[in-house]
This record gives structure tokens, sequence and C-alpha cells, in this order.
């Protein structure tokens, strides 16, 4: 038995460090379907891309082929004031589960975003400033996007617009200034800055917003801004490309321990932290080297794999971005406002979603009080404060756990730890009072969203 020997937490040397991303699809045996430009139906071309996105951004996105991209040497500079993020064994969660498998997982939250979505702010900032852009606009549902993209046009000097989804920001006002503090414009959404905003106000006056209406805002305020252009944190191709400097970290630390996952891990919002996660191991799995299981964990209030249709959609409720093929509960889909634990976005990574439809990915989704009920035990274990979102990956995880113990499989459990839940107090809060409900859609609630485009 080796189960002492391992770290507690394994840290790559800087030189260990990935230098490339690394394009899943590139080996992918079959692509997802193309995105489509909504107005002609056609496959979107580069041109149908650059109003909204970044040339090299737009580049990526649509770049099936290239497999290793290198990281711009500014980008790695940044990487490493907070990479590598470490690979923690859960020695303290397996004693009290009493469970012969190995848990790792890996810690994405050390930095002031709290989350993995930096290290995609940092890389779509970067090749803004070298087109010559001169202003950025974004939505932000819990806060953690805007937060990191706000570190990033920091850093990088770019001014920012961030639509902040109203009951986020009313429930989240700290959120709100540590984005000010990297000097960002925060905006509640719906607003009345912009069109699409203000549409939405007069039919429903009292909405709590979503994370679609905000993309809407943002997109429409990039395209009216001269020299102004829209990113997103999660979703797109080109943000799965960027987080898997997690997987490959992880592919790294798993050679160092001589080891490999059987069963790997991740919460998915739009897929992007389990897609970098996943990428280099979906790669040997595709290759039949090695054949982990993977399980994609979504909140059952906003079950978009698990209850959702395979089929074309807007990324966004003001339907300006083009049509995905992913599995969606509908661009208008609002999840319900007892929802308090994340991941409420409507649709799902193309990527995952191709990747689900053909079989190498499991999905379940999961109750918000047995997801509050894990992010407490591990806490209390392991001594890091959980993101709810983190948190359906940990409670997966400790269910597998449990079914090792009583199979006695030594299994070795991989998830990923997105992120700290200190902005998620009230969520916490209401959980630990009890008056935390768990909000189940019926199939009729949620046939009324679902797209019908083509
Ligand atoms: C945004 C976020 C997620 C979900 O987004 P994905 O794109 O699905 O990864 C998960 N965890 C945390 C902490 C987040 O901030």
């Amino acid at each position: 038995m080796n189960k002492k020997q391992n770290p507690y937490r394994l840290y790559l040397t800087e030189n260990q460090m990935p230098k490339q991303y690394y394009n899943l699809r590139a080996d992918m045996k079959e692509l997802p379907e193309p995105m489509l430009n909504p107005n002609t139906k056609k496959e979107a071309t580069l041109e149908d891309l650059l109003p909204v996105f970044c040339k090299e951004l737009a580049k990526q996105e649509l770049d099936n082929e290239t497999r290793y991209v290198d990281i711009p040497k500014e980008v790695q500079e940044m990487y490493r004031i907070y990479r590598p993020s470490p690979l923690i064994r859960a020695y303290n969660l397996e004693k009290y589960l009493d469970t012969p498998a190995k848990i790792y997982y890996k810690f994405e939250g050390n930095n002031t975003s709290g989350s993995h979505k930096l290290n995609s702010a940092i890389a779509q900032v970067y090749y803004a400033k070298q087109e010559g852009i001169k202003h950025l606009t974004t939505e932000t549902g819990a806060g953690q996007w805007g937060t990191a993209l706000s570190e990033a046009c920091s850093y990088f000097n770019i001014p920012l617009s961030v639509y902040m989804v109203k009951s986020s920001y009313e429930q989240k006002p700290f959120r709100k200034d540590i984005m000010r503090t990297f000097g960002a414009n925060v905006i509640a959404s719906p607003s009345d800055t912009t069109s699409v905003g203000r549409k939405i106000l007069e039919k429903h006056p009292n909405t709590t917003g979503s994370l679609g209406c905000a993309i809407s805002e943002a997109v429409e305020k990039a395209v009216t801004t001269p020299n102004s252009k829209y990113v997103l944190g999660s979703v797109l191709n080109q943000v799965l490309l960027h987080q898997s400097i997690i997987g490959l970290e992880c592919e790294t630390a798993f050679k160092i321990l001589d080891e490999y996952p059987d069963i790997i891990i991740g919460c998915a919002g739009g897929g992007s932290n389990l897609g970098g996660l996943i990428a280099p191991f979906m790669r040997d799995k595709i290759k039949g080297k090695h054949n982990p299981r993977i399980i994609a964990v979504e909140p059952a209030s906003c079950p978009s794999l698990t209850r959702g249709k395979y089929t074309y959609d807007y990324c966004d409720t003001g339907k300006m971005t083009p049509l995905a093929k992913m599995y969606t509960l509908g661009c208008d889909f609002i999840p319900s406002p007892d929802h308090a634990g994340g991941l409420r976005y409507h649709g799902m990574s193309p990527i995952i979603s191709k990747l689900y439809h053909d079989g190498y990915i499991e999905a379940v989704s999961t109750k918000q009080t047995d997801v509050f009920k894990a992010a407490i035990l591990f806490a209390q274990k392991e001594t890091i404060f959980p993101a709810p979102e983190s948190s359906h990956a940990i409670k997966v995880a400790i269910g597998e756990a449990l079914r090792c113990k009583e199979t006695g499989e030594e299994k070795t459990i991989l998830f990923g730890l997105t992120g700290t839940g200190y902005f998620d107090m009230t969520a916490y809060s209401s959980y630990l009072d009890g008056t935390m409900s768990d909000y189940i859609p019926e199939d009729e609630e949620l046939e009324k969203s679902f797209p019908n485009i083509i």
C-alpha cells in the first residue's frame, strides 16, 4: 500500500507548467456540429464571428485542427502569478468516508476571482489588447467571471463594462465592489443602457434577470460601441481551449504520481472547467489508451444535459450570437430564483454536448440541498470553503467514493474544485438556516422554453 506516500498537495514547478494549450477537437473522432449564422442558417464563417469576437479568438473558435496552441509569453507570465494550481489528495475526507478510493481534486480557487475563470480571462484580454481593442464588455452571473475579467483587464489596462444579473447584483454587493476595485463599470441587468434590456424590462418589469439576458446586453453594448468587443467566460470552444491548462497540469501531476484517474468528475454550467479538466484524459479515452469514466454534474433546477434538447440554439437571450448545436433548455429559459447554487446557464458547450451525445461522458443532476450538505462536509474535512458550483462535483465524488467502499474497489477519483464560495454566503445562510428549497422543474415547464429554430 503506497496510500500515504503521496504528498497532500502537488505543485508543478514553473518548468513543468504547460507552454501550450491543447485543442481536443483535433482528436475527436466526430466534431461538434458547426456554428451557424443565425440569419442564413449556413455554417458560420470567420467574417460572421468578427463583429462579436476578436480575430484571434474567432479563429480559435473555428479551428478544429490545430492540436497545440502556444500560450503567449505575456499570458504565461500572468499565469505564473497564481499558477500552477495544486492537485490535492483529500486524505482527510477519504478517512472520514472510510473509503478505499483515492480522492484527488484540482483546486482552481487560489486567485482573487475565486475560480478557474481567470485562466481564460487573461488569454481573451491579451488577444484583444494585441488587436488594439479599447473596451470590452461581458456579463456575469454569480460574479466570478466578471471578477476574473476585471482582474485581467486591469492587468492589461483595458476598460471593461460588466452586465451583472440583477439577482446577483442585489445578493452579492461585495462582488460588485471587487470588480470596481479592478476598475470595472458594473451595471445591473436588465438595464436601460441597451435596447434589449429596455425591451425585457418593459415585458417583465420585476425580473431578476438571467445570464442569457445579461449576455445580450453585453453583446449589444459591444457592437454599438466603437472598437469594443464582447468576451464570454464559458461555453465557447476558445474558452475550453484556454481551460485545457487545468487538465494538462493534472496530466503531468498524475505522471509524477505514477497514477491515472479512473473517474473524473466536474461540475457543468457552460462546460468550460469540465472541458478543460478532461481534455488530455478524453484524448486518451478517444484513442483507446485509457478508459476513465467522466461525469458531468449539473443542478436539478437547470438540467441542460440530462433534460435538455440536443439542437441548435442561441448562446444568448438577445439572439445575437451565432447558433450552436448543444444540449439546451432554450435561450429563454430562466432558472427558478430559488436556485442559489450557480451553474444557471441554459445551454452547454458544443464540445461537451457532442461528447455526451456520443457516449464519452455521463451526466447526472443533483439537488442543491444535497450539494450544500456535501460542501459543508468538504469544508470541515479539507478546510477549503468551496463554491456551490464546485460542490456539485464534490457531492458526486463523495457518492463514488462511498460506492467504492461498498465494492471494495481502490479507484482513483479526480474532481475539479473550481473555486471558493466566499461570495455565496446568502446561499450558505439559507442552507444553514434550513430555508433552502429544492426546485425541480416539471417537464411541461421545460417544454415552454425549448428552442424550435431548426
Ligand atoms: C463559472 C463557474 C463554474 C461553471 O462554469 P463552467 O463553464 O461550466 O466551468 C463552476 N465553478 C465556478 C467556481 C465558477 O465560477
